[in-house]
């Protein structure tokens, strides 16, 4: 993956992301904005303005997987 498409915008096309891609779209794109009142974290892009929710899943191998869930506006 180049840094190009680590960090460019694709908050208008995509609802939903997970693992390895969510992990590094919410790194080099995205900044924390607040966590929410379950505790999950709510990542921002500026360049949008689409917030997004950050949730854990089990995966079943020990490590949770990182899913990035569009937030509704
Ligand atoms: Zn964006």
């Amino acid at each position: 993956m180049t840094e190009d498409d680590r960090t460019r915008c694709r908050c208008a096309v995509l609802n939903v992301m997970s693992g390895e891609v969510a992990r590094e779209y919410a790194r080099y794109h995205l900044q924390v904005e607040r966590t929410d009142g379950m505790g999950r974290q709510v990542h921002r892009c500026d360049e949008s303005g689409v917030s997004w929710l950050e949730e854990r899943r089990a995966s079943g191998y020990g490590e949770d997987v990182t899913v990035l869930r569009r937030a509704p506006d």
